[in-house]
């Protein structure tokens, strides 16, 4: 199949546009991005849960524009300011596989890709018709169409999609997709039946080679939207979900509503880790909030990438773990 042609009139997520991404000049969707790919980073990041980071890093590649657009975005430069650098197949497929041998990333991490599926699809081809085995892992808003997961399902070995939000109403006002809890969670449950759970979890310590893991960023003041994402996860899929909970955010951008202009409050993630653990989850993955003065203008969030730095992120991790007791005596 041509991948390309899925351009023509695009549906490759969940807004079903039906523009055609082809033509110079036509009409754009909310991803922003025409047929030509983008690229804002391409190279080892060190962020990503302990399975898929490793100790050399996963090779991310870090595509310009967004399907979803949260008003919030902690990737604002690139997919609300348009960040980013036009690539064509062949320099794409080098640069991959420049970064592989010079680094020896674990795995290939496509990070919010799938307004370019036709071009990770293709690229991914191409660096397993080179003899490239790592796992192919894509790093998704949630927000998925059903047909373009079906598509990916030959292309991809870890998913890491986040679960944003259990209520319509937050989905709306943030992030313009009041349908957004319903179609995540059938892609969620598409994806888990593609790739069960990430299989490191089974296998202490060892690296991430196929499976699920999701993402919830904790919003500041809205505490109940995580508790209904986290009561969604476990009715959906019981206690061994693959769960990150992270508590990175920093307010981005203009203009934010209410809460989201601070950062999240300890006792906030205290309170959503608490009922995490209260349900019986098994398998979380943990970011250490911050202390509130830790954070300032001049000393931001190390987990706030900011792109036009050649290495845009800082080197802090989740760790992975599996009482409660522990995650107090760092958070109190
Ligand atoms: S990927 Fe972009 S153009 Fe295609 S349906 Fe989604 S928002 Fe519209």
């Amino acid at each position: 199949m041509d991948f390309m042609t899925l351009y023509n009139d695009c549906s490759l997520c969940p807004r079903q546009c039906r523009v055609n991404r082809r033509m110079r000049g036509g009409k754009r969707g909310p991803c922003g991005e025409d047929d030509r790919v983008r690229v804002a980073f391409i190279g080892p990041h060190f962020g990503e849960e302990p399975p898929i980071t490793g100790t050399k890093g996963s090779g991310t590649v870090f595509f310009s524009g967004c399907s979803l657009r949260c008003a919030y975005c902690q990737n604002r430069q690139i997919s609300h300011e348009s960040f980013g650098e036009l690539a064509d197949m062949d320099t794409l497929l080098s640069r991959v596989e420049v970064m592989i041998q010079s680094t020896g990333v674990h795995n290939i991490n496509f990070v919010t890709p799938d307004h370019f599926f036709p071009h990770v699809f293709t690229l991914v081809s191409s660096l397993r018709e080179n003899g490239c085995d790592l796992p192919m892992v894509y790093n998704l808003s949630g927000y998925q169409s059903m047909d373009s997961l079906k598509m990916a399902e030959h292309y991809a070995d870890i998913y890491l999609p986040d679960f944003k939000y259990g209520d319509t109403t937050l989905a709306a006002s943030l992030s313009r997709a009041a349908d957004y809890p319903k179609v995540a969670l059938e892609a969620l449950c598409e994806m888990a039946r593609q790739k069960g759970f990430l299989d490191s979890t089974a296998k202490k310590g060892s690296l991430a080679e196929k499976g699920v893991l999701v993402r919830h960023l904790i919003l500041p003041g809205h505490l109940e939207n995580s508790i209904n994402v986290l009561t969604s996860l476990f009715v959906e899929f019981g206690p061994d979900l693959p769960l990150s909970l992270m508590t990175q955010y920093s307010p981005v951008g203009q203009s934010l509503p209410g809460p989201l202009n601070r950062s999240l409050r300890p006792e906030e993630f205290d309170f959503v880790y608490a009922h995490a653990h209260a349900l019986g989850f098994r398998n979380l993955f943990v970011q250490f909030p911050d202390p509130p003065d830790a954070i300032t203008s001049s000393q931001p969030s190390p987990f706030l990438p900011d792109f036009r730095k050649a290495q845009p992120f800082g080197k802090s991790g989740f760790k992975k773990m599996q009482s409660s007791v522990d995650i107090r005596k760092r958070v109190c």
